[in-house]
């Protein structure tokens, strides 16, 4: 699985222009009104939330403990040529399941929004652990890759970036105004790109899976839907819209119809769960967020990094957003537990649903009836704001 990277530059000298671009991928302003889903309160205990060290310990248990065959390694152990962190941790996967198609399962990849690696966990547990039939279809069709934690050196510090680091040294790389240069590895995905480590690193990895589908989860501020005032606890994301600029032009608008269609999917399937209220990821006064650099944008868009993707595969991909956030101390520890749930649950239907093909019979117009603001313009990383 190892590709030969001779000649493969890093384009540090971009750096100022990527933080320049820079776009939140939180959600509204926060909500002041009584929210029982999470908690207003800012209480966040940040202590209960898994540590890198956790999560590797955590899927080197499911390793071992699984019926079904989960199968644990490092990008280095993958043959990866870059392989860690920025700060050197080894960065980790876990697969299971035997089927032709394949599915990128992200979380964390900002440090700061850290319960996609506890519902990706719990996914893996279930798979791993689970012999009913649902889940012995998800091990038939799929084989599943699981990326907990995208990001542990901004997991670890509680931040959304990577910070650039002087492996000699041994400390943070230093930019020409005095500061620590920091990386959004949801920009990183471009031409130009590629200044941290972990993005060649799970690039390369992106390149030998060829998935089929991937899923990719965050977390937002807190957020109210729109027209009712409800609290949001969920949000449905696709990052290159749909309908807007550069979607539609995919390969013949398949992934303009296929992420919609697997949103809805979602959305349908959690209204069986009460504590769930979805809406749809919008950036805030009705604009779309429209990225090229953002991970699986560049998953969308099939890019050809250097001559690593010689095929210019592609695959569609929808991102989950939880309501909360470490940084703003809106997590709230009460609803932690369903926070995760609600997340565990959207991939286990998402997953079942384009197994079962029931996310093929889907109307992708339905999208329209999931409860958003009317689209004024989508915000992008390539041409500011566009009005619709
Ligand atoms: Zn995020």
């Amino acid at each position: 699985m190892s590709k030969n990277v001779n000649g493969r530059k890093l384009a540090t000298s971009v750096m100022a222009g990527l933080f320049a671009l820079s776009l939140p991928f939180a959600g509204i302003a926060p909500a002041v009104a009584d929210a029982n889903f999470p908690s207003v309160e800012g209480n966040t205990n940040t202590s209960s939330i898994l540590s890198y060290a956790d999560v590797v310990s955590e899927m080197l248990k499911l390793e071992k403990n699984s019926r079904f065959n989960v199968d644990v390694f490092t990008l280095a152990e993958a043959g990866m040529a870059v392989n860690t962190s920025e700060q050197g941790r080894d960065l980790y996967v876990a697969t299971v399941g035997t089927g032709s198609k394949h599915v990128w399962l992200q979380g964390r990849i900002h440090g700061n929004e850290p319960y996609g690696a506890e519902a990706l966990l719990q996914v893996l547990k279930d798979v791993g652990t689970n012999g009913s039939h649902d889940y012995k279809m998800l091990r038939d069709e799929f084989t599943l890759h699981f990326i907990p934690n995208y990001n542990p050196d901004g997991s670890e510090a509680n931040i959304r970036h990577t910070i650039l680091w002087d492996q000699i040294a041994n400390k943070p790389l230093m930019g020409d105004n005095g500061r620590e240069r920091l990386v959004d590895l949801n920009r990183d995905w471009t031409p130009t790109g590629f200044v941290a480590k972990e993005s060649l690193a799970f690039y390369e990895y992106w390149t030998t899976v060829k998935p089929d589908y991937g899923i990719d989860i965050h977390h937002q501020g807190l957020k109210k839907q729109w027209g009712t005032g409800d609290d949001v606890t969920f949000s449905l994301g696709i990052s290159l819209a749909p309908n807007g600029p550069t979607l539609p032009s995919i390969k013949d608008g398949l992934y303009n119809d296929l992420t919609r269609q697997m949103n809805v999917h979602v959305y349908d399937s959690l209204k069986k769960y009460g504590f769930v209220n979805t809406d749809r990821y919008q950036v805030g006064n009705g604009m779309e967020i429209d990225i090229k650099g953002g991970v699986v944008s560049a998953m969308m868009l099939g890019l050809n990094y250097q001559g690593m993707n010689p095929s210019e595969h592609s695959n569609p991909v929808v991102f989950f957003e939880t309501s909360g956030n470490t940084s703003d101390g809106s997590l709230g520890q009460k609803a932690r537990g369903k926070s995760i749930k609600q997340n565990a649950l959207a991939v286990k239907e998402l997953l079942t649903g384009l197994a079962s093909g029931a996310v093929d019979q889907v109307d992708p117009d339905r999208w329209e009836e999931i409860p958003h603001q009317p689209v004024t313009g989508y915000n992008t990383d390539y041409a500011g704001n566009i009005p619709k």
